[in-house]
């Protein structure tokens, strides 16, 4: 059977007076895209540095692919691709030139890392813009052709440090296509991200990281599942209406703090909606907005670690 693709057990790292990881247990079985999910300062980068064999625990397992990476950090290099959360290319050569570059000095031959850096160009959709420089590129593209520096080695395992932070909506869609791609020709892939929403498009499991450990893990719907039930929202036309509205509701419903919103469980979604609507109608109050809301990874991060994690998607220029 193929070894797991991370095993981590009891596994620590202290930088000085700061622990940054404090004991993460976790197994993500070979054949998966894992997502390490937490806020800033969670200890993510740390993880993925250690399994990347840049900094080394301080105490622990861990094996990539089943190669320990303490012990045998050299073999763990043969076997992972890694882009970091900044663009690591040459603005002042082209994407062409920066791939083969790095193929020369991953051990290819002229002429094979000539072939190699036009296959990742194509792979990964840069082949027209190739014989740019760089230094022309937009945020989107630099980041691509980072991910393609970190596959001109063919590595069976990717290790993704928040590949899209920062990027806008559309740079950061094209990114997870390309990610996606990798994965479906069978790549391994470990990535750590900020965001929900991208762990939930990407992963098939998914740690949540804070204060340096494993606070969860599942697949994504699992995940949810954490966070409970299916919820109805209501919004009544006349904020002068909400109190009352909760009243009629029950029990269960809960008024927003700003005093417009009304929320309560609801077991048998549609069902539950039309129940809603007529409790109103029958009391006379107006609805400016109804739904069923079903429970986001939002939510089970709010319950795990008692805050919001970062769910903008970060708008600045691609650079
Ligand atoms: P971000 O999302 O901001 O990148 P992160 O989840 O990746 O955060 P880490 O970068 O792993 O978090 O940092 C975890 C903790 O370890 C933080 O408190 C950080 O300040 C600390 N830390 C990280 N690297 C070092 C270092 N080289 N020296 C000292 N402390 C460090």
């Amino acid at each position: 059977m193929e070894p797991p693709l991370l095993e981590a057990v009891a596994l620590t790292k202290r930088y000085g007076e700061v622990d940054a990881l404090t004991g993460v247990d976790l197994i993500v079985p070979a054949g998966q895209v894992l997502a390490v999910l937490g806020p800033n300062g969670a200890g993510k980068t740390t993880l993925i540095r250690s399994i990347a064999t840049l900094t080394r625990p301080t105490s622990g397992l861990l094996n990539v692919a089943g190669i320990d990476v303490v012990a045998e950090p050299s073999r763990v290099r043969r076997v992972i691709g890694l882009a970091g959360q900044y663009a690591a290319v040459e603005p002042a050569m082209t994407g062409r030139e920066n791939l083969r570059m790095v193929a020369r000095l991953s051990g290819h031959g002229r002429r094979d890392a000539r072939s190699a850096a036009d296959a990742v160009l194509e792979q990964l959709d840069l082949a027209e813009v190739g014989d740019r420089l760089v230094r022309n590129y937009s945020g989107g593209m630099r980041r691509r052709l980072d991910l393609g520096s970190s596959l001109v080695g063919a590595p069976k395992v990717l290790l993704l440090d928040e590949p899209t932070t920062g990027l806008d909506p559309r740079s950061r869609n094209e990114l997870w296509s390309a990610i996606r791609e990798l994965v479906g020709r069978g790549t391994d892939v470990i990535l750590t991200t900020q965001y929900l929403e991208e762990a939930d498009r990407l992963a098939d499991r998914i740690a949540i990281i804070d204060g340096g450990r494993v606070v969860a893990q599942g697949s994504p719907a699992e995940l949810k599942g954490l966070a409970g039930e299916d919820v109805v929202e209501v919004r009544v036309r006349d904020d002068a209406d909400a109190h009352r509205a909760a009243g009629v509701l029950g029990s269960h419903a809960i008024l927003e703090p700003n005093g417009t919103g009304i929320s309560l469980p609801a077991t048998d979604g549609v069902q539950d909606l039309i129940r809603v609507i007529g409790v109103l109608q029958d009391a006379g109050i107006a609805l400016a907005d109804i739904g069923v809301r079903r429970p986001t990874l939002d939510d089970v991060f709010l319950a795990l670690t008692g805050r919001p994690a970062a769910t903008d998607v970060g708008v600045e220029a691609a650079a």
